[in-house]
């Protein structure tokens, strides 16, 4: 790596959008400087760093864990939408902050003399939450310097129920009529975020590489900086090159670099590592 990017390049945040697997991802995820991605398709978004503007419209945020860059906003989205007529927004959160995260809020809503409405909900590893109707996620444990979770999130689609195939409209309808079910629910992995984390809770829950969509920290880049991703509980390149196998996603989105590296040292460092199988699906959001 060439010497420390400057100040300016360090501080530089653009909401960046990446397409794929049918989202569109709109955010940035920078380590230290903010991370919040948000989906549209699915009215959510995974952390809120300094509650930004084009997460406002999020119905729901998936709050990995407490580092401010990914959690400062949380008072000002609540807030920002008040103000725009929108709906109290549901946060998740790991359980064991649910209480200070309350006493943050509400310290802000004393400071602004104003009440705002919102709901926590305090998330355990392996519980299922629907957030609406067809649409629901399982948080499951990370391994970071601080409590932390990832989410899973899934699509429920209706299949019918094989001995049904085939029928004909008529037939079906009149099935329905006698209140036959003749569905099966089927869940669709559409998204996994992982959030900041060492790479073991992957070897442990190997299943949240299937979705189609794994957004993922990788942190660190260089060899010589495998050690500080050890120490700082974040994932290195090299953890994520051991495991090229694993990934059963249509798309890999690595984010969350350390502001050591500028943006031709990410891209250079992923050209030059990334197995051939990792670098087709592989895309970048800074
Ligand atoms: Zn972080
Ligand atoms: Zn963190």
């Amino acid at each position: 790596m060439k010497g420390r990017p400057s100040f300016h390049e360090r501080a530089e945040i653009v909401a960046r959008v990446v397409t794929c697997g049918g989202l569109t991802l709109e955010g940035t995820s920078v380590s230290t400087l903010e991370t919040c991605v948000a989906v549209r398709e699915l009215n959510l978004c995974f952390d809120i760093g300094k509650g930004p503007r084009y997460a406002a419209g999020m119905d729901h945020v998936l709050l990995t864990h407490a580092h401010q860059d990914h959690a400062v906003g949380i008072a000002l989205h609540i807030a920002t939408r008040k103000l725009l007529d929108l709906p109290p927004p549901v946060i998740y959160l790991p359980e064991v902050i649910v209480e200070d995260m309350r006493n943050l809020i509400s310290a802000w809503e004393r400071l602004e003399r104003r009440k705002t409405r919102y709901t926590l909900v305090g998330v355990r590893p392996g519980v299922r939450y629907d957030m609406r109707k067809g649409l629901f996620f399982r948080a499951f444990p990370t391994e970071h310097s601080l409590p932390s979770t990832g989410f899973q999130v899934f699509e429920e689609r209706k299949k019918l129920k094989p001995e049904y195939i085939g029928l004909d409209g008529p037939a079906i309808v009149e099935l329905k009529k006698r209140g036959v079910e003749i569905t099966d629910p089927v869940e669709i992995a559409v998204v996994t975020f992982i959030g900041d984390s060492t790479i073991t809770p992957l070897d442990r829950f190997p299943e949240m590489l299937k979705s189609q969509v794994v957004i993922m920290e990788c942190t660190f880049l260089a060899p010589e900086d495998r050690p500080m991703a050890k120490k700082k509980r974040h994932t290195h390149l090299a953890d994520i090159i051991e495991r090229a196998d694993m990934f059963g996603c249509e798309h890999l989105v690595l984010s969350h670099f350390s502001t050591r590296y500028t943006r031709e040292d990410v891209n250079r460092e992923l050209a030059a590592a990334l197995p051939e199988s990792l670098k087709a699906k592989t895309k970048i959001l800074y």
